[in-house]
């Protein structure tokens, strides 16, 4: 089966190299740049076969075309979002199909971050990009708080054991928010000292699992009376539904400084 190797790039992205098959073939996710990942192919003695993007933010495409020029790839892309040869505008309910590895990804519509953010899924693995992050989610450039709501809604519903590979790393940051909206929340704690750990020998904290997310991540939970009543302190109001709590600590996390 594939494993998925991460390639640093820029200051805290991950370009994902889904790598399988009896070619070394590697499916390359969100090339923000096309440098690190070149060089990774060829430390790896790996042929690229696709490229899959996210959503149109430059540090997930702006390696694309510089890809393409050494490499005849394939450019898969949201249909809703302008991808730099993208020559498969994907929808939701899509799927992707890469031979070289035997691999079948699923599409997933997951606005918020940007409009037209697509999820690619299948075989254990989730690749969401800059909507859900490990502890954290996406900022609300494009979308409204309910469409990343439903969207987060959405991802934590696959299987428990899905692996979560971000955009980002982001988690220590985000695990100093979520500390503060739930101080007594000992799982927090407790991966606050793991990712401490990682981070200091230079691995990342990804991949995610949704079962961790779920326990982390105030974003995804939003139905846990500790969170709302943590939203409800720092709106100074009453707050009836888990979209509502969600918007409150989205706007609170934008403004946070830890
Ligand atoms: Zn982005
Ligand atoms: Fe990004």
């Amino acid at each position: 089966m594939a494993t998925v190797l991460h390639v640093p790039a820029f200051e805290d992205n991950y370009i994902w190299l889904v790598v399988g098959g009896k070619m070394n073939s590697a499916v390359v996710v969100d090339p923000g740049d096309e440098g690190p990942v070149i060089e990774a192919l060829e430390r790896h003695r790996l042929t690229p076969v696709a490229i899959l993007c996210t959503h149109h933010h430059n540090d997930h495409v702006g390696g694309v075309a510089g890809l393409l020029e050494r490499y005849p790839l394939p450019v898969y892309g949201p249909a809703a979002e302008s991808i730099p040869h993208c020559q498969h505008s994907l929808r939701d309910g899509d799927h992707v199909d890469i031979p070289a590895l035997s691999l079948q990804l699923s599409v997933l519509d997951i606005p918020g971050h940007t409009r037209g953010h697509i999820a690619y899924s299948g075989h254990g693995l989730l690749f969401c990009g800059d909507t859900l992050f490990s502890a954290g989610c996406g900022r609300l450039f494009e979308g409204t708080p309910a469409q990343m709501f439903a969207s987060l809604m959405r991802l934590v519903a696959l299987p428990e054991d899905t692996a979560v590979y971000c955009g980002h790393e982001y988690t220590a940051a985000n695990l100093r928010f979520a500390a503060v909206v739930e101080p007594d929340n000992r799982d927090v704690r407790v991966h606050q000292q793991t990712v401490q750990q990682l981070r200091a020998r230079g691995q990342p904290t990804l991949p995610s699992t949704l079962a961790l997310e779920k326990r982390i991540n105030p974003f995804l939970r939003t139905s846990v009376p500790s969170v709302r009543q943590a939203a409800e302190r720092h709106t100074g109001r009453t707050l009836e539904t888990a979209l509502e709590v969600f918007t409150v600590i989205r706007r609170w996390k934008d403004d946070f400084r830890g």
